[in-house]
């Protein structure tokens, strides 16, 4: 039969279609969903369930920009003049780099923009669909009308859906509406002219889930959605502008400025006391003005912010927001989940206490291989009755499924802690799927972190009506009078065994029953009352990952704070940090943290490492409180709920894997592993990044000071320009492209994470890396001086000296590369050569270049440049020697002083 197509201008008004027509429409049975030859059917007919890429700026425009910078400005107008006073050769010089630095600064910022989006890409959303009755977990792009998915908190709808079922369905349309309200949605039909928010059996593509569960049927994907059609933009479109970037910004404008300034000072000084012509003054002026700007700054640190990103990218670490990668490095306080992050998440059942016994349980993983036994023999698990009545509640009450496939093995659907109670239902002998047929589940209370359990009503086809309920021990036992003995509840006693097993670092979890009504339909909260039968506690060890383990210590080296806040038991919580490291001695509850003032949990949260049950509005209470005492918080977190303290951190991280799209979207950094370690692994990218940005500055502002004090000296002494101005556009071109970049290849300092964070509020230009840019300035100053006064002593024409000035500048400044890539750290060692190849690379490019500069005739005509002996090359490589070795000495002295970053 033909699909209908959905959503195109000739497509039902779904909201004011009954359930069962919409499902007739669309061809498509509610128990069972598409069949998976269907669905890929329509796929091919609807095309993926996505929007068009938000509009980048044209390549035009994004080249027009390269021209829009103060220093372009002001080359432009050095070579216009330079033109109008007849100089061809250097007006042509100026304008030419001015093309070929906009053509560089084009390219590199296509780079940085593609590696970025390439990142935003790995963040695609999921949907939990039906298909040929099962639920599977799917690319939403890979949605089509028809298909039916499943809605929980947090989630961000994946596309136009009819609502088949709601359970306290609460969605969040701001993205669409505007109203910051949460929507409570229906599956009753509406009139057909119902405007966009009062369409309440439908959920929006884009809106997010704020609260409750529901299923729908996808009516509408990709551009036929409600938000497709008004041409929303979804998802914030990233910019490459950080506050370090926009700092260095507006430091390169204000050393502009300075620069005019000192240009004309300069100037007027040349022409009227040193009596120079008035092109050649204004040549050496222009020299200045090129030699002193930092032009390639912004650029460079751009790059290296980028290159960051890819790095973290690869190691399971995706920055959202650009900033991140900066702030990420000056972290002091790491505030992580337990479970799945510090943990594994492979949940497993180890031991059962029933109201008569307790048994142990074998067997890892989801598999359902293992049994049960007691004081070490083994037990028959059908025959004990009341493990089979815990088991039934175990299975029942579960929203996971497990499944066999040939090549995987068990594979889980849904929570861990769920699967790990399947596995034991199936170890205890119990099948799924016949359960399900004589126990059918009614009606549900889903699971939320704020009520710690979850409960399900079933009938048993024989006038049999009951409440399951499982969840957190002390909220079960609240709820349980007796445990089926035929005597009162022996709370006591259930809370000795439960702390025996948490005290081993297991999360325990209650199950009880309650009789209902036979004509029961619905569960409301209030039937969550003290009137249920305890049927038992069950033990799950979800052990610490190794990676977090060592982490953990790597962080507590350099000086970062690790804190667990987890929903789990302080008993369960406190084992498990013991083992991770922590200092676990005096946990937090979140009842505790409820209890104290802003003051005194501004006092406690320091030095607590363990906050169990907390709850996400704890979490965020703890982010200020840290922040307070001037810490930089990163804090974790995977519900809708947890969207706030993830906002109000310094640094959000959200769980890519089982995280929801809210707190994702809520998030500066998204973990694809859900692992601790790699939150560390970030902070450590982090650290490199920032000094790479630093190890820029340190490269490239002497470099310009060496060139900049060459001129003014020349100019104020009344000496010969040993370079000029076309010649330092060519130094300067010629590096940017080379030496600068290969410091964004720079791996991590030795040690990077040994050493306290930095200082929040610590300047980017410390005492000690000014000082280290005065000292090269000189030094740059004096070897060139040297060379060129030399040449023309010798007897050298001025071109020649002037070459061998421009070949001395550029291997100062080549081997200086070398100097910068360790703050204070020996350069010359073996790792040297093995350290960064990009240096290497660039080093032997730049060499090619600067032979061509000085041999080649189309170059020396335009660069007015003369081939140089070999003395000349012996005197520049002695001179770079000396400079290289005079750098060593001054790092030598910072490291006596205990100096280990700048
Ligand atoms: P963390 O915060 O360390 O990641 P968590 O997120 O797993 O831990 P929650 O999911 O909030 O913590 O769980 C809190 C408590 O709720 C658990 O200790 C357990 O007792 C109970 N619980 C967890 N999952 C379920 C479930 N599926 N059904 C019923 N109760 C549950």
């Amino acid at each position: 039969m033909s699909i209908p197509r959905a959503a195109s201008d000739n497509s039902p008004a779904w909201h004011s279609l009954p359930v069962a027509d919409a499902l007739h429409r669309l061809a498509v049975a509610a128990a069972t969903g598409l069949s998976q030859q269907g669905a890929a059917e329509r796929l091919e007919q609807h095309g993926r369930n996505r929007l068009p890429p938000p509009k980048r700026r044209g390549p035009c425009l994004r080249f027009a920009l390269q021209f829009h910078n103060p220093l372009i400005y002001v080359l432009l107008a050095a070579g216009t003049v330079t033109f109008a006073l007849g100089d061809y050769i250097d007006a042509g010089v100026i304008v030419g780099v001015v093309l070929i630095n906009a053509v560089i600064g084009f390219v590199q910022e296509g780079k940085a923009e593609k590696a970025l989006e390439a990142v935003s890409a790995m963040l695609a959303s999921r949907a939990t669909v039906l298909r040929e009755g099962e639920r599977h977990e799917i690319d939403a792009s890979l949605l089509v009308p028809g298909d039916i998915v499943f809605l929980e908190s947090g989630a961000r709808v994946p596309a136009d859906l009819r609502l088949l079922r709601v359970k306290n369905l609460r969605v969040n349309e701001a993205a669409l509406t505007g109203e910051s309200v949460p929507a409570e949605k229906r599956t009753q039909a509406v009139t057909a002219d119902a405007a966009i928010g009062d369409r309440l059996c439908l959920a929006f593509s884009g809106t997010v889930v704020s609260f409750g569960q529901g299923q729908g049927l996808v009516v509408g994907t990709g551009q036929a959605t409600e938000i497709g059609r008004i041409g929303l933009l979804v998802g914030a479109t990233r910019t490459l502008a950080t506050p370090l970037t926009r700092r260095l910004d507006q430091f390169a404008r204000q050393i502009t400025l300075f620069i005019l300034v000192v240009g004309l000072l300069t100037f007027l000084y040349g022409h009227l006391v040193q009596d120079m012509p008035v092109l050649e003054i204004f040549l050496a002026v222009v020299g200045l003005a090129v030699a002193a700007i930092p032009e390639g700054l912004p650029a460079i640190v751009t790059i290296v912010l980028a290159i960051g990103t890819r790095v973290m990218a690869r190691q399971h670490a995706i920055v959202r927001r650009l900033p991140a990668v900066e702030t990420l490095g000056s972290v002091t306080v790491i505030c992580s989940d337990k479970t799945g992050t510090l943990t594994r998440n492979e949940m497993t059942a180890v031991c059962v206490m029933l109201p008569a016994h307790s048994l142990e349980v074998s067997g890892a993983g989801y598999a359902p291989e293992g049994g049960f036994s007691r004081d070490g023999a083994t037990v028959d698990a059908q025959r004990d009755e009341a493990l089979q009545e815990l088991a039934r509640c175990a299975l029942l009450c579960n929203d996971a499924q497990l499944k066999r496939s040939a090549d995987s093995g068990w594979q889980l659907v849904g929570d861990p802690t769920e699967g790990a109670l399947l596995t034991l239902a199936r170890k205890a002998g119990l099948d799924p799927a016949q359960l399900a047929k004589t126990h059918p589940r009614v009606d549900e209370i889903p699971f939320e972190s704020e009520h710690r359990f979850m409960a399900t009503l079933h009938h048993d086809h024989t006038g049999h009506t009951a409440v399951l309920l499982k969840g957190a021990p002390e909220r079960v036992l609240d709820l349980c009078t007796d445990d089926g003995s035929g005597q009162p509840l022996d709370r006591d006693a259930w809370q000795t065994r439960m702390h025996r097993a948490a005290g081993a670092g297991q999360r325990v979890l209650a199950l009880a029953r309650r009789q209902m009504p036979a004509d029961t339909t619905a569960l409301a909260m209030d039937d969550i009352a003290p009137r249920f039968t305890l049927l038992g506690l069950i033990g799950l060890i979800d052990p610490p990952r190794e990676e977090a383990i060592a982490a953990v210590a790597e962080c507590q080296r350099a000086g970062l704070r690790v804190k667990m806040i987890t929903g789990d038991h302080a008993v369960t919580a406190a084992a498990i940090g013991r083992q991770l490291g922590l200092n676990a001695d005096h946990a937090l509850t979140g009842d505790m943290i409820g209890a104290l003032d802003d003051e005194a949990l501004r006092r406690h949260a320091l030095d607590t490492d363990v906050f169990a049950r907390a709850s996400p509005e704890h979490k965020l209470r703890l982010v200020g409180a840290l922040q307070a005492q001037g810490e930089l918080v990163a804090m974790t977190g995977d519900g809708v709920n947890d969207a706030p303290a993830l906002k109000a951190a310094d640094i959000g991280v959200a769980m890519g894997f089982k995280g929801t799209d809210a707190a994702r979207e809520a998030a500066d950094l998204v973990l694809t592993d859900d692992n601790f370690a790699t939150i560390a692994r970030a902070v450590r990218e982090g650290r490199v990044v920032f000094d790479n940005v630093k190890k820029s500055l340190l490269f490239i502002l002497p470099t310009n000071g060496g060139e900049a004090g060459v001129i003014l000296l020349a100019v104020f002494l009344g000496l010969a320009l040993p370079v000029t101005a076309g010649q330092i556009l060519w130094v300067n071109m010629i590096t940017a492209v080379t030496l600068a970049l290969a410091l964004a290849f720079e791996p991590a300092e030795p040690g990077v994470m040994l050493r306290p964070p930095r200082r929040p509020g610590e300047p980017l230009i410390t005492g000690v890396l000014a000082a280290r840019i005065a000292y090269v300035s000189v030094l740059m100053i004096a070897v060139t001086f040297t060379v060129f006064e030399w040449e023309l002593a010798r007897g050298s024409s001025v071109e020649v000296a002037r070459t061998a000035a421009v070949n001395m500048l550029v291997i100062g400044e080549l081997v200086y590369l070398f100097n910068v890539r360790h703050f204070t750290a020996p350069a010359l060692n073996r790792e040297i050569l093995t350290g960064n190849p990009v240096a290497l690379w660039v080093s032997v490019i730049l060499i090619v270049f600067q032979l061509l500069f000085t041999y080649a005739p189309p170059l020396q005509q335009v660069f007015h440049t003369a081939a140089l002996d070999v003395l000349s090359w012996l005197v520049i490589v002695a001179l770079g020697a000396g400079k290289f070795l005079a750098v060593e000495a001054e790092k030598a002295v910072l490291r006596r002083l205990q100096v280990r970053s700048m």
